[in-house]
């Protein structure tokens, strides 16, 4: 194998080390632990155990979480009662919603009901432009930990080009928008999109960010690409055919132990800024 792995468990070791100080300050100084509220709607098995995780990681970090459960039946009214409840409750410092929400659910007007000094996970239509413009708020987590990652591995984003497969609110956009911030030329690449396999051999950073397991081949990966595979599928697979790509690419994410652990440690990096009332340019 070729290429050096991205170790992604210990750069998000390294935010939370940091976070962890962080929190402990807070703590002397205002007499209570910085505090994540979590909402989950409905019975979705991997949306507990994703907000169970982000709860414990909360603990481990010196941060208080606050879990509020509603019933899968529950409509958008009453959701958004709840977030705009917590907006307002200056023991809350930030917000996360776990998504997907029940069908019924209108998520956008839920995301807008928490304010932006407490949208920790980066949802709100004003984060993203804020992402989009270079402005003050808070990134998207998942797309916040790859950049992250890269400037561990000291990739240089400014004038590579960058190809983004993916363009959901959450992971795709707002990753191609961070990489353009940092001066990258970006491509996106979705389900509409013709030749994707030549449109991947001209990247110098690939970003998967699809859902669909071992889609990216390792023979399309230009050699001495930078590898970042943010898909998550059954049976711990990426988006990207790993052991192929990997002998053709100078770093690449491992799934799992990639992107993933840094998604949580950004979060609980942002609910500190939030807390501290510093919202990160
Ligand atoms: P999503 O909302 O389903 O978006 C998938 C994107 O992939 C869409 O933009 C879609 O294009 C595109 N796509 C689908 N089929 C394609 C194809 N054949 N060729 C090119 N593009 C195609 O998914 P998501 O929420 O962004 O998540 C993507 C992956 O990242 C999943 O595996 C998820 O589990 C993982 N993820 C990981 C983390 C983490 O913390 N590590 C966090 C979030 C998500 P259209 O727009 O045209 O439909």
């Amino acid at each position: 194998m070729r290429a050096t792995v991205i170790d992604g468990t210990a750069v998000a070791k390294r935010i939370l080390d940091e976070t962890r100080q962080r929190a402990a300050k807070f703590e002397r100084s205002h007499g209570r632990k910085p505090c994540l509220a979590t909402v989950l709607v409905g019975d979705d098995p991997a949306s507990h155990t994703y907000v169970r995780m982000k709860g414990n990681r909360c603990r481990t970090t010196g941060l208080d979480s606050r879990h509020h459960q509603l019933p899968q039946t529950a409509g958008t009214c009453q959701v958004v009662e709840l977030v705009t409840e917590l907006a307002h409750d200056d023991a809350v410092d930030g917000i996360l919603v776990q998504h997907p929400m029940p069908a019924q659910i209108d998520e956008r007007e839920v995301f807008e009901a928490i304010t932006p000094d407490k949208d920790v996970d980066g949802v709100t239509l004003a984060s993203f432009s804020a992402m989009a413009l270079g402005g003050r708020g808070f990134q998207s987590c998942t797309p916040g930990g790859i950049m992250r990652l890269l400037d561990a591995y000291d990739v240089d984003p400014a004038g590579q080009h960058a190809v983004v497969i993916g363009r959901s609110p959450i992971l795709g956009k707002p990753v191609g928008m961070l990489l353009l911030g940092r001066d990258a030329t970006v491509t996106y690449c979705h389900s509409k999109t013709t030749n994707l396999s030549a449109v991947v051999a001209a990247a110098d950073i690939v970003v998967a960010a699809v859902g669909r397991p071992e889609l990216i081949k390792g023979d399309w990966i230009k050699p001495g690409a930078v590898v970042i595979d943010a898909g998550y599928n059954p049976g711990n697979v990426g988006d990207v055919e790993y052991r192929a790509a990997a002998e053709r690419a100078c770093l690449i994410t491992p799934v799992p132990g990639g992107v993933g652990p840094t998604t949580i440690a950004v979060l609980l990096a942002q609910t500190v800024d939030a807390a501290e009332r510093v919202t990160p340019s």
